[in-house]
This record gives structure tokens, sequence and C-alpha cells, in this order.
């Protein structure tokens, strides 16, 4: 991004183009109005950069009662290409609608944010209305920045007329396709069940997928799940303490609230259980095989059908729905040594509720998400707990709090405004994302507000050098407590700030070389999410394997579909995990998207579709661009959202959630091809 200053011709006014060069290109350019009485410098250090990812923005300075008052924006536009969008707040509206009158060949759209009460009549002042965005921040103490990321949405769908494509939701909810009704159903083809749809995983993803199906009236569908249960992340990680970082009533599918969410963050065995309930008011049991591990999917182009052998039954379907998740398979680092250890050895996720850890000295691996909801518990009961730390981790205040009985039935009751909740605490998260672009004063106040729990928590000086972390805020992911500092400091409790290099018998050294005897170890070291095990499971058309199209990391059109994988959309998969938001809103874009394409095929008569390499490849350069100077690639630090093998951020959507929506919220048959 380039930044550079320009001085407007009436001397009074200055514009400063942000983004690339104006006359270089033809992307929509919008214009800032600031200085005083139209809004905070703050809320200038969101909508410019924010704006200037996809646009030219020019920043006007509107002068001040003492300066000229009137801009020239013949002057100030010369250099500007396309159609021009005035955003103006407060005061500075009439100075907008003065500009769209008179400079109706330069300025196409004004936004109108707060506007004074005479120049909120868009037909008072002679201006079509359709070329007129008005917002309105609240009433009382509420600004742009209580909201920030939610007007900057609204924006960018009136510059870029994106409502035009959102599809009426009846044609979401239309009947089940022709050709999927056709189907045969569980007939038998060479011992192997014939079904219309397989979907692999019985998380929220899989779970998910099966409630949209059925909701359609479709029957023909099987969820293989290799475990005894559904839940994914939420059945296998039974670890102390395990909680979501996600406020629960944003944690969960919009289809299906729960009024009576026990806290404001739900504990891991709560989800579980919002997510069995789910499976059976859903009606999906009968849809469910558990114990049913898929060990080959192949796509077959004689009959365009993919072949999937579990451990317990084959089956061969049109559609494939890959929801293994990308947390799901432990990572576990080669620890010279390891097999010697003489006590019990865990991974977070396969927790051992029958290793007694009372009286017991306990190491622990890593300082993650799951280590951080772990340490404390371990130090209330272990006799001591001895912290690996490769890299310390950003902690902020965790503002969870339990709801009362009045508010659970008040949310039963008032399922508007619960849905208002889930609205506010969806764009409350989306502020987060400038701090992962690096938007100074985001970023700032993120780091300030770590670093002083930080000090706030931990008084002892080697202590708190030693927890205090030497990469950039966001880069890894962030931790949200108020006792995992308190743990480190508490005398059960030593922080190691190095590696576990090797384990001799009961003794574990450090990379520093410090050593320490132990009776139990657990590794909280994450998970195998760059390389998902599925993926060297599945094969595609000329029998290429998922596993080798990704071997320099995964990468997807439509963070969904991969070429020469017809008919097969992975949910959860590349680039469609947050750091700054739920997953769960990811899920549901997706799971839009994948339905928006059956109803395509099927109105359509194709019987397989393909995406095309070029769609495939454009996505991922958008992709590429948008993560380069995010702080996931810039921030200083190794993390398990980066592919080791090609640098590239493969596990995370580089921008707003909202944007993710918005980006399949249409089905594109223009990028596939029929096979
Ligand atoms: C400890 C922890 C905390 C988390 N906290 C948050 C949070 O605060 N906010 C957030 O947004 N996200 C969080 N996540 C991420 C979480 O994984 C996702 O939010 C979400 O649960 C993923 O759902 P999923 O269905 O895609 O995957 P999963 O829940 O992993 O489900 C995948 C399922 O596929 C099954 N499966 C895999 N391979 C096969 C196979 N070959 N055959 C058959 N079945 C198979 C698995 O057994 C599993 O049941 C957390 C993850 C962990 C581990």
């Amino acid at each position: 991004m380039t930044l550079h200053d320009e001085a407007c011709t009436t001397g009074a006014a200055r514009a400063e183009h942000v983004g690339a060069s104006p006359s270089a290109t033809s992307r929509p350019a919008v214009v800032l109005l600031h200085g005083p009485g139209g809004g905070t410098a703050a809320d200038f250090d969101f909508l410019r950069p924010m704006l200037a990812r996809t646009r030219d923005v020019l920043a006007i300075r509107v002068p001040d009662a003492a300066g000229r008052r009137v801009i020239d924006w013949n002057e100030a536009l010369t250099d500007t290409v396309g159609d021009v969008t005035v955003v103006a707040i407060g005061g500075h509206s009439s100075e907008a609608v003065r500009a769209a009158r008179h400079s109706a060949s330069l300025i196409g759209r004004v936004v109108l944010i707060d506007p004074e009460p005479a120049d909120a009549d868009a037909d008072e002042n002679g201006i079509d209305a359709s070329r007129v965005l008005m917002l309105s921040t609240g009433t009382g103490r509420r600004t742009l920045l209580d909201q920030p990321a939610r007007i900057l949405s609204l924006i960018e769908e009136f510059i870029d007329g994106a409502g035009a494509d959102r599809a009426p939701e009846a044609t979401r909810s239309t009947d089940a396709a022709e050709g999927i009704r056709n189907a045969v159903s569980g007939t038998s083809l060479d011992g192997a069940t014939e079904i219309d749809t397989v979907i692999v995983g019985a998380g929220f993803a899989g779970l998910g997928a099966g409630i949209r199906l059925a909701r359609r009236g479709e029957e023909s569908f099987v969820i293989l799940e290799r475990a005894s249960d559904v839940g994914g992340t939420w059945r296998d990680n039974v670890y102390p303490g395990v909680a979501c970082d996600i406020p629960s009533h944003l944690y969960s599918f919009s289809f299906l609230p729960k009024p009576d969410w026990s806290g404001f963050f739900a504990s891991g065995p709560e989800i579980h259980g919002y997510l069995r309930d789910a499976a059976r008011t859903e009606g999906l049991e009968r849809h469910l095989r558990l114990g049913s591990e898929v060990l080959e999917m192949r796509w077959s182009a004689d009959d365009r059908r993919w072949r999937v052998r579990t451990g317990a039954g084959d089956y061969v379907c049109r559609t494939l729905i890959v929801a293994a998740g990308r947390l799901s398979d432990a990572r576990m680092p080669d620890v010279p040594g390891l097999d010697s250890f003489p006590g019990p050895v865990m991974h977070s996720s396969a927790w051992d509720d029958s290793v007694a850890l009372e009286g017991r000295r306990v190491g622990v691996v890593g300082t993650g998400a799951s280590a951080a909801q772990l340490i404390p518990q371990l130090a209330r009961t272990a006799s001591s707990v001895v912290v690996f730390q490769r890299s310390a981790p950003y902690v902020v205040p965790r503002p969870d709090r339990q709801y009362t009985p009045d508010e659970q039935a008040g949310f039963a009751a008032d399922p508007a405004s619960r849905a208002a909740m889930r609205d506010d605490l969806f764009w409350g998260a989306e502020t987060a994302f400038a701090e992962r672009m690096r938007v100074p004063g985001y970023i700032d106040r993120l780091r300030d507000r770590a670093l002083g729990h930080l000090e706030a928590q931990v008084t002892d000086p080697g202590l708190r050098a030693a927890a205090r972390p030497r990469y950039e805020i966001g880069c890894k992911r962030v931790i949200i407590s108020n006792d995992y500092y308190p743990a480190l400091a508490s005398p059960a409790v030593t922080l190691e700030p190095s590696a576990l290099r090797s384990v001799s018998g009961s003794v574990a050294t450090s990379v520093d070389g410090r050593s320490v005897e132990l009776d139990v170890l657990v590794f909280a070291t994450g998970f195998e999410s760059t390389r998902p095990p599925f993926a060297a499971r599945t094969f595609g058309a000329d029998g290429i394997r998922l596993a080798d199209a990704w071997s320099t990391g995964m990468r997807a059109h439509a963070s969904t579909t991969v070429h020469g994988f017809p008919n097969m959309f992975v949910l959860d998969g590349p680039n469609a995990s947050l750091g700054h938001n739920s997953a769960v809103v990811m899920i549901e874009a997706q799971l839009d998207y994948v339905l928006a394409a059956l109803e395509h095929r099927a109105s359509n008569g194709v019987d397989a579709l393909d995406v095309s390499l070029d769609a495939q490849d454009a996505y991922t350069r958008e992709i590429d661009a948008k993560a380069a100077s995010s702080v996931w690639l810039t921030g200083g630090c190794e993390s398990w959202y980066v592919d080791e093998r090609s640098g590239r951020l493969t596990l995370l959507w580089p921008d707003f959630a909202y944007s993710f929506q918005r980006r399949l919220l249409r089905f594109d048959p223009e990028n596939y091809s029929a096979v």
C-alpha cells in the first residue's frame, strides 16, 4: 500500500491517496471527508485502511471555519478514475451533498453517516435517493467506532451493489433438486451402499450439513463418523477447563439457537451437549453412521460417482461433503527418548480421566489455547507443574459471566432480541480484524490490553520477562484468560522458557538445558492443521491424491471446492477459519454455497461439477494478496495458520467474516464445468 499527500488547489483542503496510484487503476474510488466537525480521527484510522484494501481512497480534509469552506471537486478529483463515492460523517454531510449535486458527473454516490438534520433528506437536497446511503450509528453515545465493521460492510455493499446479488431466501430453500430425488437411495452396488450424499465427520460442519439437507427434505445421505459419538472438537477435547473463546450465542448455529446457554462463554461439555441435542432434535440419528472411519474416497470418472471406503462398509455417492475438521488429528512433536518415559503421556485432545494427577509432578508441553485452559486446572491438583514454553502467548482478560435465569427466560421469550444480540456479538468480533491487519490504534490498543494484563497479574520481574511475547500480537491465537497468569505465578507452577528437547526415563530436559523429573507428561501441541490426514485418503480425477494436489499447501476455490475433485465440497478447510470471529458463521456461509451448488446442478440437469483451475488460481492469488500485509504473515512468529512448505497462509480467511459471507452468497456457475 502506498500513501502520498497531494495539496488541493483550494489551498485550504488537503487530499491524500491511500492505495494504488489512482491514475494507474480503475478500482472504485472513495473520498473520505475528514477534519473538524466530521467524526473523530479514530473513525478514519479504521475506515481509511480498511476501504483501501480494495479501493483507491482519497482523504480530503475539509477546512475549518477559519479556512476556505468550499472544496474544488474538479481539482480534487482530477486523477481519479471511475465512479467516485464520497463518505462524510456528521457536519461534513453538507459538503458531500453539495458535491453530489454540483459534480454529479464526477461523484456517483454519497454515504452520509449521522448527517446533519438538514442534509438527511436526499429529495429535499435534490439528489436521487438511490445515490445516497444514509447511516445512523444510533442514539446516545454510540459512534461509528462502536461497530466500525458493520458500517464498513454497509458502505462496501452500497458501493459494490452487492445487495443486488443477494439471492432471495426462497431460492435457498426450494425443494430437493430433481436429480437428487431420482437417485437410488440405500441400494447395494457391488456390496456398497448407494446414496446421494456422503458427509464425512459429525462435528459442527458435518452436523450443520446434515441439518440443512434434512430440512430441505433430503433423505438420501449419511454422516460417517469414525468416533462413537457426534461432536468433533467438543467430543474429543475433554481436558479440565476446556471452553470456547467465542461467546456462546455466536458460537452456535443461527438456525438452531439455544436460549439457555449458561454463560457468556460456553464450556466444552455444554457445546458437546448442544451438538448431541442438535443431532437428535433434527432427526439426524438415522443418517449417522458412527464408528465408520473413512479410509479412502475415490472419484470414479466412469459413472461420475465417489466411492467411499470405511472400516464399516462402503458407499457410492454423487456428492461428497468432507467435514473432517482441521483440528481433529493431534500433532505430537518428535521428542527423542519419549518412549523411555515411565509415566502416562497424553495429548490434550485425548485426555485420560483415569490418570491421577493429585500429588503428581506434571510437565505441560506448549502454551497455546488448550494449554492456557489446562494449566490453571492442573495447578490446583498436581503437586507441581512445569510448563515448557517455546514462545509466550499474548493473553487478554476474559469477560465471562453466567446468565441469570431471568436473562435466559428473556432470550427464550424474545427471539428477535436474542438475534439482535447475536448480531451485536458478530459485529463486535469483526472489529478485531482491523487488529490483524495491523491498523495503528487498533493493534496498539490490543497490545496494550494484553501487556497491561500481564503487568497487572504478574509482579515478579523475571516471570514477567519470560512471559512477555517476542512477536506482534495476533500473529498467533490470542489467549483469553483470567487465570492463566495467576497460575504461572502460583508456587506450584514453573515456567521453563524453552521447548522440551528430550526425555530420558522420568527426566525431561529443555532446549536451554534444564532438567526436571516428572510423573506425567501432557502435550498441548496442537493439531495436523496444514496437512489434514483426510487429504492423503482422497483421490480425484485421474487418480490424483488430494495430498499431492496440496503438496505446497491447501488451496481451493471459494475455500470449498478443489479442481480435479468433482462434486466434492470441503467444509472448514482451506482459508475457511478465522482468528477473530466464530468458526460457525464461516461453516454456515459454506453450507449456503454448497446448497446453492446442488440446486444449480439439479436445475441444469448437470451430473457433476468441477471448478476450473483458473478460478481456483485466481482465488488463491486473491487470498495471498489479502494475507500479505496481515499480522499472520508479518508478525514475526511461527504459527499453525501458515503452511511451512510454502509460507502461505492456508488456514485462515484473511478478511472480515462478513466478506466471506458475501463472497459465498452466490454460487458462481461460470467458474465450473460439467464433467
Ligand atoms: C480445544 C479447542 C478449542 C477451540 N475453540 C474455538 C473457539 O473458541 N472458537 C472457534 O471458532 N473455534 C474454536 N475451535 C475450532 C473448532 O475446531 C471449530 O470451531 C469447529 O468445532 C470445527 O468443526 P468441524 O466440524 O469443522 O471439525 P471437528 O469438530 O474437528 O469435526 C470433524 C469430525 O470429523 C471426524 N473425522 C475426521 N476424519 C475422519 C475420517 N477419516 N472418517 C470419519 N470421520 C472423520 C472427526 O472424528 C470429527 O468428529 C477450537 C478447537 C479446539 C480443538
